[in-house]
């Protein structure tokens, strides 16, 4: 494909992208206490967006600082009222839906078409639908008039950075707990726009904050002794730390870490459906998703068939400019994910599997990385068992039910998987033997607010949405 590089100059103004963010703290964007920045680029064109505030230890303290004092009073509001602050939050996520997809996609290199129609509309239907709870916590069985937590820290990955946020920030708020948040260092940009949007709902000073910068200034959060509960989604390895280092601390924690889903498609499967669902599964957000469909588990007798038909509609994908609505495939978040993809695509090579990509130009500039599939994939490969997030299916084949379990459940991870055949029972039969956190039936990749989310093993604990991951933001966690 062909295309203007430079994002459109109409596209910037649209989404307002400033030349330099502050830190939200305490309802105003405030100056770094020490003053430093980072870049944030366009990941499809590597041109520079932004520079963003660098928040440091002595940031943190006064986030949190700000945070414990807004807990006072946010937490004895009446649940209604609190209600109220994020119907409002709602309204404006859909108000300013434009303005947020297109800066989600500047920042982040997704296409248009998914910012537009899965980030920011699922991101408001998570505040809508915290909004109705924060008045009902009593009859969700959480006990009269359930007492929060407190002061959360919530470190988010760069996949859906809106997302992620709404996920944390809406069940938080709505049981009374007050939040300081920090994004990924790649896409801090919606954090920030959503920090205005707070200000634009007259949401309490403090109930809010925004801190931005790398991994350090996510550990000096994570760390902070006034902090009581941490909320992190990101890598297994960073999750893993962050559990060590809060070990003997009582901060309560919740980890939503990485995946290696299945998805699981037997003989009497309605294949098309199942073909559109495989490519959904692994090519949506270029793969950059926890619970990707990363491993194609077909079962044998249709293997060719199903091989065939995904090949040929991969020849119908669209990769480029991602603010072109008819964008199928974005752009790489980073270079450094562009390195890990390419490093684990070489080491699904050189351990004998068979490599295949449609025909496709890949822009000059900026990160990007061709659908690829790989059969003859074994199990112990590393393609078949650590996480690419990227746009990297294995597959691998099956021939009785317990054979697709044994091999769906044989990675350290378990956050997701999706079953796809006509035989309810068996569709039954799978869910209860999988051992992951979602189970998607002929579908895949469905995001709902009233459904909870998390993992099995090493892809975390803790849940997020449904009453599950209210529980996880108040004290008596019954759940
Ligand atoms: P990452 O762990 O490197 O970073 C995630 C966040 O943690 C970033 O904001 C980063 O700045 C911060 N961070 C880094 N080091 C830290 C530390 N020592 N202490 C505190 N914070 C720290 O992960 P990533 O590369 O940004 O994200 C990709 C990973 O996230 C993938 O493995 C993916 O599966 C996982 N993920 C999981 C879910 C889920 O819900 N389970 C959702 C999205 C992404």
């Amino acid at each position: 494909p062909t295309w203007d590089y430079a994002p459109a100059p109409e596209a910037r103004d649209l989404a307002t992208v400033r030349d330099a963010y502050r830190l939200f703290v305490d309802g105003e964007f405030v100056d770094p206490a020490e003053g430093g920045s980072f870049a944030t680029i366009s990941p499809a064109t590597e041109e520079h967006l932004a520079d963003v505030a660098l928040a440091t230890a002595p940031d943190v303290d006064r986030a949190v600082a700000a945070a414990r004092t807004a807990f006072g009073t946010w937490s004895r509001l009446p649940g209604a009222e609190r209600g109220k602050y994020l119907f409002r939050i709602a309204r404006l996520l859909q108000e300013r839906a434009r303005e947020l997809a297109v800066l989600e996609t500047l920042d982040n290199g997704k296409p248009i078409r998914e910012t537009r129609d899965v980030d920011v509309p699922t991101a408001a239907a998570h505040f809508f639908y915290h909004a109705g709870w924060a008045d009902k916590l009593e009859w969700a069985g959480l006990g009269h008039d359930p007492a929060p937590v407190g002061v959360c820290g919530q470190v988010i990955p760069w996949n859906f950075p809106l997302l992620m946020l709404a996920w944390k920030v809406a069940p938080a708020l709505a049981c009374g707990n007050t939040v300081v948040l920090k994004p990924a260092e790649t896409t801090p940009l919606s954090a920030l726009l959503f920090a205005e949007i707070c200000q634009q709902a007259d949401l309490p000073p403090g109930v809010v904050n925004i801190v931005t910068g790398a991994g350090d200034t996510g550990a000096a959060l994570v760390a902070h002794p006034d902090v009581d509960k941490v909320a992190f989604t990101g890598s297994t390895a960073v999750g893993k730390a962050i559990q060590r280092q809060l070990a003997g601390t009582g901060k309560r924690l919740t980890l939503e870490l990485g995946g290696k889903a299945a998805n699981i498609v037997f003989d009497d499967a309605p294949i098309d459906q199942a073909i559109e669902g495989i490519v959904d599964g692994i090519f949506f957000n270029q793969g950059h998703v926890c619970c990707a469909g990363s491993r194609l588990l077909v079962q044998e007798s249709i293997h060719d068939l199903v091989i065939d038909k995904l090949q040929q509609r991969l020849g119908t994908l669209r990769l480029g400019n991602p603010l072109d609505k008819n964008t199928d495939i974005g752009a790489i978040n980073s270079r450094d994910q562009l390195e890990r993809i390419t490093t684990l695509v070489d080491a699904g090579e050189a351990e004998g599997a068979q490599r295949w990509s449609p025909a496709c130009e890949l822009p000059e500039r900026g990160f990007w990385f061709a659908p690829t599939v790989f059969t003859d994939v074994s199990q112990s490969s590393r393609i078949a068992q650590e996480e690419v997030f990227g746009p990297v299916l294995s597959v691998l084949s099956f021939r009785t039910a317990e054979e697709a379990v044994a091999k769906a459940n044989n990675t350290p991870y378990g956050l997701s998987a999706g079953v796809w055949s006509e035989k309810g029972s068996r569709i039954l039969w799978m869910a209860d033997q999988l051992r992951a956190g979602v189970v998607w039936a002929n579908t895949f990749n469905r995001f709902d607010p009233t459904s909870p989310f998390g993992g099995y093993k090493e892809s975390g604990f803790g849940r997020e949405g449904g009453i599950h991951g209210l529980a996880a933001y108040l004290q008596q966690e019954d759940y």
